[in-house]
């Protein structure tokens, strides 16, 4: 990157190591068909993607100045020029796809967010969070980090932390460490619960993350003597997916 200038409010932090750039795109199954990179900027991981074979390659990216250079530099691109958060996914592919990119980290947990919602299309993530949002949602029960997009995320997918990226291989460099991480899809078609509910319940958990189950979940108004003494007495982050679903389904017949 030479003349154009990093906006901060946007996220920018554009990668310079062409290494992790290409250790990125490797992490992405080879099997992939459809993919959608967010937020491609000048292009540091699009040039080793675009090159891949009988790939539905798009892009999506915000800032005017890195569209008009994407276009310049790869004039066979689909580049979108556009918010992520605003898209229509399914209208885009036929199929599921994936999602590649070094996240605007101002968005990270929308996303997420919005990766949890299209679950039902969504086959593989493969990006770059800051190495604390890439903790979080990696994380185990147990852990301090565990919070609401380790629960939600992993009852579909399965997630691993790559590897870590220090600052100083962004131009400008960000404050924060950072680090690549790859959610699966895994099997499971549904929760066999209110899944609306199971994210209400997964969410009031972990707002009040220090206090039990028994006082976090109070607000919700659901019949919480239905849930065992011993689940009660737990905090949010001492629980697995299958133990929140368990949760859901307890109090679910009684809406
Ligand atoms: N992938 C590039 C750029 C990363 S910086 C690299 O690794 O060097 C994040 C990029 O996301 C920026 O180009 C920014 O303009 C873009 N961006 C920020 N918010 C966005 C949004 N809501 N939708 C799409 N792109 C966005």
């Amino acid at each position: 990157m030479t003349e154009v200038k990093a906006k901060k409010f946007l996220g920018q932090h554009f990668l310079t190591d062409e290494n992790i750039a290409e250790r990125i795109v490797e992490s992405l199954s080879p099997d992939a068909q459809r993919l959608l990179e967010i937020g491609p900027g000048m292009g540091v991981l699009t040039k080793y993607l675009i090159k891949k074979d009988g790939l539905d390659f798009h892009v999506v990216e915000i800032d005017r100045e890195s569209v008009a250079y994407l276009h310049d530099h790869y004039p066979t691109l689909d580049v979108i020029e556009g918010d992520f958060l605003r898209m229509d996914l399914t209208a885009l592919f036929h199929g599921c796809f994936s999602i590649i990119g070094n996240f605007p980290y101002n968005i990270s947990s929308q996303i997420l967010f919005k990766v949890y919602d299209n679950r039902d299309n969504v086959t593989e993530v493969v990006g770059m969070f800051q190495k604390e949002v890439a903790e979080r949602v990696a994380a185990k029960p147990g852990n301090k980090t565990y919070g609401i997009l380790s629960v939600l995320l992993s009852a579909f997918y399965d997630i691993e932390y790559l590897f870590t990226v220090n600052e100083h291989v962004f131009n400008p460099p960000p404050k924060v460490k950072s680090a690549v991480i790859r959610l699966r899809r895994n099997d499971v078609k549904g929760l066999e619960c209110d899944e609306k509910l199971f994210v209400q319940v997964v969410k009031a958990g972990f707002n009040q993350r220090r206090k039990t189950l028994r006082n976090a979940l109070r607000q919700l108004n659901l019949p919480l003597d239905r849930i065992s003494e011993e689940i009660l007495a737990k905090r949010a982050e001492q629980l697995t997916v299958t133990q929140f679903i368990e949760i859901t389904k307890t109090i679910e017949p009684c809406l």
